[in-house]
């Protein structure tokens, strides 16, 4: 079954302009019509859509799956399934495997495996440099030739800007956007936490904006030199956005996306619920929700330590207006699976990273439609066609003719987010117990349901 009616629905294809109630057919794998009263052929289902949004299949462009080699923390099957709940037709997975994705064997077996196991489409990153060492370049064509769909070290970043500099000349010679993960280690050092108010009242080693603005900054101005299309990945930091809201002014091909535990939380969630609550968090839920429960945690939860950190209220607010302007153009979850025992350490010692997938689309919709700072449509886009066009996927719109991705969702539907209700292999999420507004109701790919919430289907 790759035929399916969707009726009633607002469909939302920012790719066409298109917002308006409608129905969408989808046969053979294919979206066939978008408009209204459709009939089916004999035999296709219907999907009552009535009260939802029908989007295009959305995309995360940073999904990290661990396989193979970390297989304890997630695999192909898992992180798919995940991305599937969490309304994801198609994720973007990062290199930092064991061994690193930086060879053509390495790109087949993901390729493979997800088209085996996998639940949702999967386009594979390859490394920038061996072993995302940083010393030596990846065969960065052979990578491309394998199917890689960019380069990244996330993860890591390369320090040596000669380095960064030959890998954008190849990037740009075989057409490949180079996504980047901005950390200065100079900078950075061993920080664990934003360099601010919080690390000092916490006595943790502060990480300064510079250590992420520094790279942007490098990034800029090797975008303009080479003229390779850089992405900066999970940006946190408002001299961030500052600095690519002026370059972009200027026609520089640079780019970057948001993390929505970036433009939720701060580094006062470090101190503990209540800390947070009665400061940065005072106005989180006011404008989205009335009457929810906040949930609790202690201070030093290693849940909210992630790489790069939870930063000021400031740079929250950037972020978020960054998003709002346009400056940032894509969303992603930044989806980093560890297990229970490698967290439950001391916040020093605890690895980087938290479980994204299923929680990302309701915080978006939460901090940015239901607050009113951008549309339903623009924020959409952030997760369909803008990445699918910095990515060339082919993918992100309901055009007639494209790929039967679908995403239903109930932009106004709360709910909460139970630890044991996820896909994930892991557990690392901050947001268990959080009250969201906005549930995935269903993801279609290549027009099967791979994912459907309460709903039933009805055989015409
Ligand atoms: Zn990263």
């Amino acid at each position: 079954m790759n035929s399916l009616l969707l009726t009633g629905g607002r469909v939302v294809d920012p790719a066409n302009r298109f917002d308006s109630l409608a129905d969408v057919l989808l046969l053979n794998g294919k979206v066939s019509a978008v408009g209204k009263s459709l009939s089916a052929p004999a035999g296709v289902q219907k999907f009552d859509a009535r009260g939802k949004v029908v989007a295009p299949g959305l995309i995360d462009v940073h999904v990290h799956l661990r396989e193979p080699g970390q297989t304890a923390k997630e695999t192909i099957a898992t992180g798919t399934s995940a991305a599937a709940r969490g309304g994801f037709a198609s994720i973007v997975c990062m290199p930092n495997t064991a061994p690193a994705i930086d060879n053509a064997g390495t790109v087949a077996l993901i390729r493979e495996r997800a088209k085996t196991e996998g639940a949702v489409n999967v386009f594979v990153t390859g490394a920038i440099s061996k072993d995302l060492a940083g010393e030596e370049l990846a065969p960065i064509g052979g990578l491309k030739k394998a199917g890689v769909i960019a380069i990244t070290d996330d993860g890591h970043c390369v320090q040596n800007n000669d380095l960064m500099r030959r890998a954008c000349e190849y990037a740009r010679m075989f057409d490949l956007p180079l996504m980047d993960h901005c950390q200065d280690y100079s900078l950075v050092t061993d920080g664990v936490m934003h360099e601010g108010y919080w690390n000092v009242a916490l006595g943790l080693r502060g990480w300064p904006a510079a250590g992420e603005e520094m790279i942007v900054a490098r990034n800029i101005l090797l975008a303009e030199l080479t003229g390779a299309r850089i992405h900066c990945q999970h940006l946190s930091a408002a001299g961030s956005v500052a600095l690519i809201r002026e370059a972009k002014k200027r026609g520089v091909p640079i780019s970057g996306e948001a993390c929505p535990h970036h433009f939720t939380l701060t580094d006062a969630a470090v101190a503990g619920s209540e800390k947070f609550w009665a400061e940065d968090g005072k106005t989180l839920f006011r404008t989205s929700h009335s009457g929810v429960r906040t949930p609790k945690w202690p201070a030093y939860d290693t849940h909210f330590k992630m790489n790069p950190p939870l930063r000021s209220a400031g740079d929250r607010e950037a972020i978020l207006a960054g998003l709002a302007d346009g400056t940032i153009e894509i969303l992603a979850s930044d989806h980093a699976p560890h297990c229970d025992y490698e967290k439950e350490v001391e916040f020093d010692s605890a690895p980087f990273g938290i479980t994204g997938l299923e929680t990302e689309l309701a915080l978006s919709l939460m901090q940015l439609v239901h607050t009113r700072r951008l549309s339903l449509a623009d924020t959409i886009a952030k997760y369909t066609v803008n990445p699918a066009r910095l990515l060339g996927l082919g993918k992100g719109t309901l055009s007639v003719g494209a790929d039967a991705d679908v995403t239903v969702f109930d932009p106004e539907q709360d709910w909460v987010f139970q630890r044991e209700d996820s896909a994930s292999k892991s557990r690392n999420s901050p947001f268990f117990g959080w009250q969201l507004k906005g549930r995935v109701v269903a993801t279609i790919v290549a027009g099967r349901p791979v994912f459907i919430e309460q709903q039933t289907l009805a055989t015409v």
